[in-house]
């Protein structure tokens, strides 16, 4: 009876969560982008009409290869471009239903979007906690929740008063991530994550990762070239070349697609290809 009784629970769960998951489908998404263009130093154009649509909730993953334009897209969002003498010069970015194209990156963080950088941007003479701290200016509170924060990063609490200059690699790559979360972001842009990590550190990460998702309902836009770890966590994903996008669909989708498994998964067939060498393999553009 008992049994019983837990299936059934265990089926009303299912149900709800499967009315979750399609109302947030249903909802307008999180963050548009309409046939935007960037252009760096007034005439190298690199994103050429790029369109993107991120659902509220969602992971989604952008791939693609060196030089497609995947950081630039991420900059293009966060207000980061205007740092580097990058502008969007045609096209709209709109979050939550506000155009927010070339506006300073202060005021879009205020809105909920923050940029974790590739390469791990962490002050490195200052300690863990004062990092966070540091951090503490993009939160709605102007104060850090470190109850929040080291209930994602336990080893951070362990790191506290250690100089991130010291931390590990993997170590450094969480500080990076909690920063973000102390502006209690709704869309988070991660820029490679596990680069450079060891397997079982991007393990640990995209865990982390995938329960701030779930969690917080915070919507996750990741740039990999690392696509099969990216392809475990996310819901949809983009691949671009050359400053467009080429191929998107549902990640069940994707994982099936010919093009992506030979060129973003190193497999087709019996034959292996690292992605490494799939960059400079002559390519089949199917996808054009
Ligand atoms: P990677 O994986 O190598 O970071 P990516 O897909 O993120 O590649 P971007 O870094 O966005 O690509 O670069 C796309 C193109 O824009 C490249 O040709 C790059 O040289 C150029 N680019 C990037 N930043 C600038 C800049 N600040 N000024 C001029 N050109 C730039």
């Amino acid at each position: 009876m008992a049994r019983k009784v837990v299936t059934e629970q265990r089926v009303v769960e299912k149900v709800d969560y499967e009315i979750r998951r399609k109302s947030i489908v249903k909802e307008e998404p999180i963050l548009e982008l309409n046939n935007v263009e960037v252009v760096y130093d007034k005439y190298i154009l690199v994103l050429k009409g790029l369109s993107m649509s991120i659902r509220r909730g969602s992971i989604t993953a952008l791939l693609g290869p060196n030089g497609a334009g995947k950081s630039t897209t991420l900059k293009a969002i966060s207000g980061l471009l205007k740092l580097e003498r990058g502008e969007v010069t045609r096209g709209h970015i709109r979050f939550n239903g506000e155009n927010i194209e070339n506006r300073d990156p202060l005021t879009i963080v205020r809105k909920g979007i923050v940029h974790v950088l590739e390469n791990r941007h962490v002050f490195e003479e200052l300690t863990v906690k004062e990092n966070l701290v540091a951090a503490s200016y993009l939160s709605p509170t102007g104060e850090v929740d470190f109850d929040y924060i080291y209930n994602y990063f336990p080893q951070l609490k362990l790191r506290e008063n250690v100089r991130a200059g010291y931390l590990s690699g993997g170590e450094q790559q969480m500080l990076a991530i909690a920063r973000a979360l102390v502006a209690k972001p709704k869309l988070l842009l991660l820029d490679e994550p596990s680069l450079g990590l060891a397997p079982k550190v991007v393990d640990e990460l995209y865990g982390i990762i995938k329960r701030i998702n779930e969690e917080e309902g915070i919507t996750i836009l990741l740039v990999e070239q690392n696509a099969a770890v990216a392809f475990e966590i996310a819901d949809y994903g983009y691949i671009m070349e050359n400053g467009r996008i080429v191929l998107d669909g549902e990640i069940s989708e994707l994982r099936e697609n010919e093009d992506v498994k030979e060129f973003y998964m190193g497999l087709k067939g019996s034959s292996r290809k690292n992605f490494r060498s799939a960059k400079y393999y002559k390519r089949k553009k199917r996808w054009y």
